[in-house]
């Protein structure tokens, strides 16, 4: 779920992958203020949306919520969240016929983590009753949707789901005897549902070994400050000077013998390119804002306007002013985009009628991380294009 369900925990569970990393941000991130953005009110407006779809599809009751971020994606997108989550409850029926199923469910792990606790977009518990003593040992599902696209996220050994399936067993230990928790994360936007599965003793062997120990020290303000991939979403990136070290150890380059670099330096500094320039981003648009908001003043900076380009104000009537000069060449036809094709046909149809006509061209070559997940090419014997 959203961090907009977890703003007045300081541990939360969707900031987990950050404070386990970097323990003293959790107190840092205090003094700045939990800002919302365009793209957590439409995750917001997604959840909504796909909490009343899987109610009313299992014929509980709901009201369809509105909002302004409501659209043909975001309704074509819930309806895959939907559909993911009415196959995974079929599938728990198959051990069990009437399996218990929770839909935004506030979960509480603060067994583990003080004041901690996060809401689970779906949890289902069907085999493992203990009352039913035939029925085995169980399977925990706990599933969270994602709106977003701007980051792929893994349900394998995320901090989050694991704390939700934490906060979800101890609802449900009393009555069940669950072995295994199977975590999920539904990100339709980007084709992405990962799954994960971990048993419950590795699961609570983590709780005592790793995380208790990483909410102590976040809990306290004790820890080290350690800057990463986890300073995405930290309020205090903009100013953490342990951020701001980090990113300028590329510094120490330009002071070494030989003259020229190694293909090591070259490849360790692609490594930190990335995230230095996530870096100096945030730093430049954090000083753009309060230049504009607050009239700030920045030693060697002035706030100039932006190119643009030139466009018509009222497209009919430069229609008929030109019409009426004697220029009728002044039309071009376009057809509509292939997404707009497709929704107008319906996949099935769109696919049956010009599949034929439909191609993905290669993609430009790019350098990534050996940890990204699509499969490495061959530059030599493919054909890619290649930037100019
Ligand atoms: S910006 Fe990064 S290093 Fe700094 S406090 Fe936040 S998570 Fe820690």
């Amino acid at each position: 779920m959203s961090g907009s369900y977890n703003a007045h925990s300081i541990y939360s569970a969707s900031g987990a992958h950050r404070w386990m990393n970097c323990p003293p941000s959790a107190h840092l991130e205090q003094q700045f203020p939990n800002e919302t953005s365009t793209y957590a009110e439409e995750g917001t407006a997604a959840h909504d949306l796909a909490e009343h779809k899987l109610k009313k599809a299992l014929k509980m009751r709901s009201k369809k919520p509105t909002s302004p971020y409501h659209s043909d994606e975001m309704d074509e997108m819930t309806d895959l969240y939907v559909e993911y989550c009415l196959e995974l409850i079929q599938k728990s029926k198959e051990n069990c016929s009437d399996p218990q199923i929770l839909i935004e469910q506030k979960l509480d792990f603060s067994d583990y983590v003080p004041e901690g606790f996060g809401t689970g977009d779906l949890v289902v518990v069907g085999d493992g009753n203990k009352s039913e003593k035939e029925n085995g040992r169980g399977t925990l599902y706990v599933v969270d949707l994602k709106y977003g696209r701007g980051v792929i996220v893994s349900a394998e050994k995320n901090p989050q789901m694991m704390l939700y399936a934490l906060g979800a067993l101890s609802l449900f230990d009393m009555l069940y005897d669950i072995e295994k928790v199977s975590m999920a994360i539904v990100q339709p936007r980007v084709d992405n549902f990962s799954t994960w599965e971990i048993t419950v003793e590795e699961l609570l062997k983590w709780a005592e070994e790793e995380l208790k120990p990483k909410a102590l020290l976040a809990s306290t303000g004790g820890g080290e400050f350690c800057a990463g991939d986890h300073c995405r979403f930290c309020r205090a990136k903009n100013q953490c000077r342990a951020r701001a070290v980090k990113n300028l150890e590329l510094l120490k380059y330009e002071f070494q013998d030989p003259a020229l670099l190694t293909d090591e330096e070259i490849a360790e500094i692609i490594g930190l390119a990335d995230e230095l320039a996530k870096w100096a981003g945030d730093i430049y648009t954090y000083a753009t804002a309060l230049a504009i908001n607050e009239g700030r003043e920045w030693d060697g900076f002035k706030l100039v306007e932006g190119r643009t380009r030139r466009k018509f104000t009222d497209e009919t009537a430069v229609a008929e002013t030109a019409k009426e000069a004697g220029y009728t060449d002044i039309f071009k036809q376009s057809l509509i985009t292939i997404t707009e094709m497709e929704k107008l046909m319906g996949k099935k149809k769109f696919n049956e009628l010009l599949g034929s006509l439909v191609e993905k061209p290669k993609g430009k070559l790019t350098l990534v991380s050996e940890a990204d997940k699509r499969q490495a090419v061959d530059p030599i014997h493919a054909e890619f294009q290649v930037e100019s």
